[in-house]
């Protein structure tokens, strides 16, 4: 079994902020094919940019590379894109999910609340980066409640996949946001999507909060108590996906 991490938007901030970023999507073989976990942005919207793609590079150093589609990606890779037979998203923002439309005969694994969130009409403001095109050619949706069930000591929903998978909820940047575990030889691969910035000592907790929500906290905690769990969040530094990636 492999994991392939690959970064599949770079955004960095404008001098004088120093903050690069990467946003992390995670390629895993499973028992029924290629599952990605997020697609980042797809070739429509490097071909015909919504607003948000519009608005990212005058704010950011955004350079809107096609090149890192998870689609060339995989292909990168060795793969076929039809070899993709799952997505797992943590949240539908655009920079999460705007490569569904490469990838149309996938299942599409998402929390309800995240989909209901994304279908229903906007009630907050991180609400702005759902972009609606972006599921039109989705024709398979596993959309997951909240039960009982934990992993480790997260409430978690545990996925159709072996190696074992969990969809963790972390709600909060937006409504449905939940992490993502999957099972990585005797410890575990965790992208904790937006729910935090368990790396970034930067910024302060206050912003924090209000942008990722209330887990920062408990994730920076939980990675100190469990060194197998590799733990990451979407929005990584250059220097970890040197680390991370093949
Ligand atoms: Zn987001």
């Amino acid at each position: 079994m492999s994991i392939h991490i690959f970064n599949v938007f770079t955004c960095d901030n404008r001098p004088p902020f120093k903050l690069k970023t990467g946003m992390v999507s995670a390629l895993v073989e499973t028992n029924d094919g290629l599952a990605l976990i997020d697609t980042g942005p797809g070739l429509e919207d490097y071909a015909n940019p919504h607003w948000m793609m519009r608005l990212f590079p005058l704010l950011f150093y955004a350079p809107l590379d096609p090149q890192q589609a998870a689609v060339n990606q995989v292909r990168r890779l060795g793969y076929r894109p039809e070899d993709v037979r799952h997505i797992i998203l943590t949240h539908m923002h655009f920079d999460h999910c705007g490569g569904l439309p490469d990838f149309p005969w996938a299942k599409v694994h998402v929390h309800r609340r995240e989909y209901e969130a994304f279908t229903g009409r906007s009630r907050r403001w991180t609400d702005a980066a759902y972009i609606r095109r972006h599921i039109t050619a989705v024709k398979d949706w596993a959309l997951y409640d909240t039960g009982d069930e934990k992993w480790y000591d997260f409430d978690a929903i545990r996925l159709p996949f072996e190696p074992e998978m969990w969809l963790v909820p972390l709600h909060g940047h937006t409504r449905g946001q939940c992490g993502v575990a999957v099972r990585d030889g005797d410890g575990w691969f965790f992208n904790a999507a937006d729910a935090g910035a368990v790396y970034n000592d930067e910024s302060p907790a206050w912003l924090i909060r209000l942008v990722l929500g209330t887990h920062d906290a408990r994730l920076r905690r939980f990675m100190k108590e469990h060194p197998e769990v590799r733990l990451c969040n979407s929005h990584m530094f250059p220097a970890w996906f040197e680390e991370n990636t093949l």
